[in-house]
């Protein structure tokens, strides 16, 4: 797959994020997958459905962004979080939230944010 298409796969995601019809893709196994994808990546299935994200998902992990590239360079200190949504689990930047008060657990629902830097469409959360 190209990276033209993968860049096309991500902004299907996060129109679908942005319209409140984020997806997820599923095979016949139970796993779950982030789109842009053809074949299961845990075990080669081709049998993939698109299912509902779930509104609210926890988050697993985080980190806390104080340097970075220069193009999120006006968006810290911000916090990337790993949030479990079904059997997906999804990365992108919390808002709406300090810095300090993110916790492990903490409910979260998936979104669309910009980045300060450059106005980039990137994936979010807030609580
Ligand atoms: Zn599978």
């Amino acid at each position: 797959m190209s990276d033209e298409s993968r860049d096309a796969g991500h902004a299907d995601l996060l129109d679908a994020i942005e319209s409140g019809e984020g997806y997820y893709l599923a095979c016949e196994n139970g796993h779950g997958s982030l789109p842009p994808q053809r074949i299961c990546p845990e075990c080669g299935s081709r049998e993939l459905t698109q299912e509902a994200l779930p509104e609210e998902g926890e988050v697993e992990t985080f980190t806390v962004i104080h340097a970075t590239t220069p193009s999120f360079a006006e968006d810290t200190p911000y916090v990337v979080a790993v949030v479990g949504l079904g059997p997906v689990g999804l990365t992108g930047q919390v808002r709406g939230v300090e810095p300090d008060a993110v916790e492990t657990g903490a409910s979260v629902r998936p979104t669309v944010v910009e980045t300060e830097t450059t106005g980039e469409r990137t994936i979010g959360f807030r609580p």
